[in-house]
């Protein structure tokens, strides 16, 4: 747990703290920073929502310890063309397209166009972190989807290599097994990019924030969080 009292706008945060002793209300002053899909699966890609709605063993964690949710937003969603990820949707059986043909130049700059967009997403989620450390709330954590290409921590997904095993999907017999695949495969050790973008503006701010990992290919086996706040 990490809690940094203000060195900034002393004034106004006195003001607060001031204001918070004499009005003592229920908050408990302290958040754990949650990937968008451990609330909303919605924006998990197809075959990857292993839940209706939410992760409900990390929910009940944060209910139990009085800990405020703050949702990250999905990366991809806001890169990839909303809550259907369509630029994704296009690597769906995309070989024999003219998209599969061109890949060795489309691949890398939609790579690079991807790192711009999260390193922008990475600022704004550190510079909301800082706010809650300035005003000497303690964050828990992130938590990060391991399997996630994007919000893995330990574990993340060879990019290019997805590409190739979702363009030979066929989409007229996909099962979810098959579209599952793509994580299975190629699966590596390493962090997502919008974690690295993260833990750097993180870095860059000298802020030491613990980093935990939600396991989706646990999940997708259908079993609990391992995940302890
Ligand atoms: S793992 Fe990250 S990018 Fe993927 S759906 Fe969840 S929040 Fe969005």
């Amino acid at each position: 747990m990490i809690t940094r009292p203000s060195n900034r706008c002393k004034t106004i945060h006195d003001k607060y703290q001031k204001l918070l002793c004499r009005i003592k209300d229920k908050r408990a002053r302290k958040v754990v920073f949650l990937s968008h899909c451990i609330l909303n699966e919605n924006t998990r890609y197809p075959g990857g929502a292993c839940r209706g709605g939410c992760i409900a063993e990390i929910l009940s964690q944060c209910i139990e310890q009085d800990l405020g949710m703050v949702q990250m937003p999905c990366p991809e969603q806001i890169a990839w063309g909303g809550v259907t990820k369509q630029l994704l949707l296009m690597a769906y059986g995309a070989k024999g397209t003219v998209l599969y043909t061109l890949r060795h130049i489309i691949v890398p700059w939609m790579l690079l166009y991807t790192k711009l967009v999260y390193g922008r997403i990475a600022s704004q989620v550190a510079c909301r972190i800082q706010d809650y450390l300035d005003s000497a709330f303690s964050i828990i954590g992130v938590v990060g989807i391991d399997g996630s290409p994007t919000c893995g921590v330990k574990k993340t997904l060879d990019f290019k290599k997805s590409f190739e095993v979702l363009a030979n999907i066929d989409i007229h017999t996909v099962t979810i097994t098959d579209a599952n695949k793509v994580v299975l495969e190629c699966l590596i050790n390493g962090k997502g990019l919008f974690i690295q973008a993260l833990q750097r503006k993180l870095k860059q701010r000298k802020m030491d924030i613990r980093f935990l990992c939600h396991d989706l290919i646990a999940e997708m086996d259908g079993k609990s969080s391992t995940v302890i706040l």
